[in-house]
C-alpha cells in the first residue's frame, strides 16, 4: 500500500501514526470487545477519551484556567450562527474583518441575528487582482463603540492569506471587547496566546481530526449570554455545563482528536528538540514548509502568487499557472504521481496546496519536485 501525499483543504490528511493506532484499535478498542464508535458516550469506558483530548488541547494551546474548551457540532458555518446568538449579549452590533470568502460567509449569517459592521476588509473591486490578497492592518479598522465582539477569519483557507499578529482590542477599542477568531484551518499549527481572545472556534477536520466535531475555546464570562432563541445544543452555558455532552457528541471524531493531540504532544522528542513546546516545534516545522513552497514559486515565471508575502497562509498555499489551460493538466499530472487535492477551490480556481501540521516536509518536497519537472516539460 502506498499512501497519497494528500493535499486537501479539509477534510484534510491526518498523521499517519494516528490512522494506524486507529485502524489497530477499531475492531477490540483497550481489550472491550467493541470498537470505541460502539460504546456509551456516558459509560466509564468513554470518559476518560474526551476528558484527557479536553484537557490535552489545553496543554498543548496553554489554555488559562478562566477558559472551556468545547466540543460542539454543526461545522464551522454553524458555528457562524451560534457565535452571535451566544455573543451578542443585548448589545446592537458585531464588528467583522473581511479577508475573504470564509469572512463574508460569518458576516452574512451574523447579520441574520443583529447588526454587522465591516471595519475593515481586503476586498478591492477597484483592482481584481488585488481582491483579498492581504490582511487589513488593525490601523485600517473602523471600530464601532460598544460592539459586542469583533470577528476575524485567523486563515482564509480559500484565499490563502493569514493573520501573523494578533489584534490588539484594547488599542483598537479603549475596552476589552473579545476578539473572536475562526480558527478552522490553522489551529495548533503554531503557539498562541488564547488570553488575547474572547473566543476561539473551528471546524476539526483540518489540523485536529476528522469532520464533524467543532471546537470552541471560549472564555467563562462570555457565556451564559444566549439569546433566548438559540437551540439548547447551541447555548455555550448548557455545553459547558454538560462537559459537551448535553447531547451524544461525535464520540470517533473526538477520540481521532485525542489521538492527534498524543501525535503533537510528541513531536518535540521525534524531532529531536525536546527543548520547544509541541506548538513551537509545530510552528517551526510549518515556517520550513511554507518557506519551501514560496521559495520555489518565487523563484519561477511559470507559476503565480498574489497574495502579499507578510500575509501568505503557511496552511493554504495558493497560486496559479500563468497559462490557466495547463491548470487541469496539472492537477491531474500531479494525482496521477500520488499528490492528490491540489485543485484549488472552486470560486477562485487555480492551485491550493494545503500543507497542515500532518503533512511531512517529504510531500512539500515531492510537490517542489513535480512542480519543476511540470515547469521544464510544459514551460
Ligand atoms: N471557516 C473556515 C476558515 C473554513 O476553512 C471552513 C471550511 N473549509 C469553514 C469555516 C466551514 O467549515 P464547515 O464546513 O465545517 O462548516
Amino acid at each position: 500500500m502506498t499512501r497519497a501525499f494528500n493535499f486537501s483543504p479539509g477534510p484534510a490528511t491526518i498523521p499517519e501514526a494516528v490512522l494506524r493506532q486507529a485502524a489497530d484499535e477499531l475492531l477490540d478498542w483497550r481489550g472491550t470487545g467493541m470498537s470505541v464508535m460502539e460504546i456509551s458516550h456516558r459509560g466509564a469506558d468513554y470518559a476518560p477519551v474526551i476528558e484527557e483530548a479536553q484537557a490535552d488541547l489545553r496543554t498543548l494551546l496553554g489554555v488559562p484556567s478562566n477558559y472551556k474548551v468545547l466540543f460542539m457540532q454543526g461545522g464551522a458555518l454553524a458555528e457562524n450562527a451560534i457565535v452571535p446568538l451566544n455573543m451578542m449579549r443585548g448589545k446592537a452590533v458585531a464588528d467583522y474583518v473581511d479577508t475573504g470568502i470564509w469572512s463574508v460567509k460569518s458576516i452574512t449569517e451574523a447579520r441574520r441575528y443583529g447588526a454587522v459592521n465591516v471595519i475593515a476588509s481586503s476586498k478591492d473591486d477597484q483592482h481584481p487582482e488585488l481582491n483579498y490578497t492581504r490582511v487589513p492592518k488593525q490601523a485600517e479598522w473602523q471600530p464601532t463603540r460598544d460592539a459586542a465582539y469583533v470577528h476575524i477569519c485567523g486563515n482564509e483557507t480559500i484565499g490563502g492569506i493569514e493573520y501573523q499578529w494578533v489584534p490588539d482590542v484594547v488599542a483598537a477599542y479603549g475596552t476589552d471587547t473579545p476578539l473572536v477568531t475562526d480558527m478552522s484551518s490553522h489551529i495548533l499549527s503554531r503557539p498562541v496566546d488564547v488570553s488575547k481572545f474572547g473566543l476561539i472556534y473551528g471546524g476539526a477536520q483540518k489540523n485536529v481530526s476528522m469532520a464533524g466535531l467543532t471546537f470552541v475555546i471560549v472564555r467563562e464570562d462570555l457565556i451564559g449570554h444566549a439569546h433566548p432563541l438559540c437551540p439548547s445544543a447551541f447555548d455555550y452555558r448548557v455545553v459547558a455545563d454538560n462537559d459537551s455532552m448535553f447531547n451524544t457528541p461525535p464520540t470517533y471524531a473526538i477520540y481521532l482528536a485525542g489521538l492527534v493531540f498524543k501525535w503533537l504532544l510528541a513531536r518535540p522528542a521525534a524531532i529531536g528538540r525536546p527543548d520547544l513546546t509541541p506548538m513551537a516545534a509545530m510552528e517551526l516545522l510549518n515556517v520550513e514548509k511554507a518557506a519551501l513552497l514560496y521559495a520555489a514559486l518565487d523563484a519561477s515565471q511559470f507559476y503565480v502568487t498574489r497574495n502579499v508575502p507578510e500575509d501568505r497562509s503557511r496552511m493554504n498555499v495558493t497560486f496559479t499557472l500563468r497559462d490557466d489551460a495547463l491548470t487541469m493538466p496539472f492537477v491531474q499530472a500531479a494525482a496521477a504521481v500520488g499528490l492528490k487535492g491540489l485543485k484549488g477551490h472552486r470560486a477562485v480556481g487555480g492551485i491550493r496546496a494545503s500543507i497542515y501540521n500532518a503533512m511531512p516536509r517529504a510531500g512539500v518536497e515531492a510537490l517542489i519536485a513535480f512542480m519543476r519537472e511540470f515547469e521544464r516539460t510544459h514551460g
